[in-house]
């Protein structure tokens, strides 16, 4: 029997609701293998902030770094909280930096069942591997001369040698263990960047060369934003920066069919910190309270989860269990133009998990 320490921080507005249901799919994996999830609750993000003065403690890394893994929702209440103000002290950004989880892992599958508004049948089976703690997100920069004519900001990329490279290395070894079409797409833009981006492209070419089996291929980033439409069935691994990942990883989902499916890993190659996982989408406001939510991105990441841990059995379970839910098309949230609710989906899956394993 192995037991694992999850933190979960469920977070604001749709948070909560697909966080239940990702762990009712653990709770469905535990009921039918050795596997068991001990799950301790933060109740950190605007929430928090609007009792507390604060998003999440001052402490709070050293609150969740003992864990083996972190389930995340979503935070943010854009309605109630600014969004700077979370972005600025948040959960997310702190603990993407203080656990060194330099990648961010986006699959893009197309799922069984699911339309996609892309025209013709295409075989889709992508990952944005996204550079996750500097770049354009480094936090540098300031603001000047404030409400006069003469404002100004500055908002400083930053990147390094080893930022770059260790990033591109993980992306190339992932190739190799998906073995699916063996290639690396670097975006880039490095025709309009010519200091940070050229860096990037002499470090990707030179990590190229440790890994002679694996084909690269570099575009920019504005044909890259075409190309996802156009011929997504032509890409394996994609290695990109953390602007450029964030909004290539977000038209991913979209030509999955909804936001709602998409899951992503923050994680920390070198597991000397836990790696968090989430759906992609945010805390989704316009559509919190009323259990219409698609809990999928979450169930999904809780199967990443699984895979990082290294329970490759019990993540196909769920893999299975979410395609198999998809595909029979009877329980659908709204967003894919069904009529159940977020627990009644996370049911479905669950029971199907059970089923897979003979249990049902
Ligand atoms: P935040 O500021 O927290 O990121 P947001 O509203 O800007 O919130 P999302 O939360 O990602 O961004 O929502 C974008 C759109 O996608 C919204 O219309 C939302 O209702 C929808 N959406 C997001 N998540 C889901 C989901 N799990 N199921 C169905 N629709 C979703």
């Amino acid at each position: 029997m192995t037991t694992y320490r999850i933190a979960v921080i469920s977070g604001d507005n749709v948070g909560p609701e697909v966080v239940a249901e990702g762990v009712k799919c653990l709770d469905g994996v535990a009921s039918v293998t050795d596997l068991r999830f001990a799950y301790t609750t933060f109740p950190w993000g605007a929430g928090h902030y609007r009792e507390h003065g604060e998003v999440m403690p001052e402490d709070g890394l050293e609150l969740v770094k003992g864990f083996d893994a972190i389930l995340l929702g979503a935070v943010g209440d854009p309605y109630r909280v600014p969004d700077k103000i979370i972005f600025a002290r948040g959960v997310v950004q702190r603990i993407r930096r203080g656990f060194n989880q330099y990648v961010n892992l986006r699959p893009c599958r197309l799922l069984p069942g699911v339309a996609t508004p892309l025209r013709g049948e295409k075989d889709v089976d992508l990952v944005v591997v996204r550079e996750n703690t500097e770049g354009e997100y480094a936090w540098m920069g300031g603001r000047h001369y404030q409400d006069t004519p003469d404002e100004l900001a500055t908002q400083v990329s930053i990147f390094t040698r080893r930022g770059i490279e260790r990033v591109c290395r993980y992306a190339f070894t992932l190739a190799r263990q998906r073995n699916k079409k063996r290639l690396v797409t670097s975006v880039t833009k490095s025709n309009a960047l010519h200091y940070s981006m050229v860096l990037w492209d002499d470090v990707f070419e030179q990590v190229a060369q440790d890994y002679p089996d694996i084909q690269t291929n570099k575009v920019y980033v504005d044909a890259m934003a075409m190309y996802l439409i156009t011929r997504p069935e032509t890409y394996d691994v994609i290695v990109t920066t953390n602007l450029f990942g964030d909004i290539l990883s977000d038209e991913a989902s979209a030509i999955q069919g909804s936001i709602g499916l998409a899951a992503g890993g923050n994680i920390n190659p070198e597991r000397s910190y836990p790696s968090m996982f989430e759906p992609i989408h945010g805390s989704a406001p316009d559509i919190a309270g009323r259990g219409i939510a698609n809990p999928i991105g979450t169930i999904g990441a809780v199967q990443l989860m699984l895979e990082h841990l290294g329970e490759h059995a019990a993540a196909a379970l769920v893999e299975r269990g979410i395609a198999d839910v998809l595909r029979a098309g009877a329980v659908r949230t709204p967003d894919l133009g069904g009529s159940a609710t977020t627990a009644q989906m996370g049911d479905a899956v669950a029971a199907r998990i059970r089923e897979l394993a003979g249990r049902g």
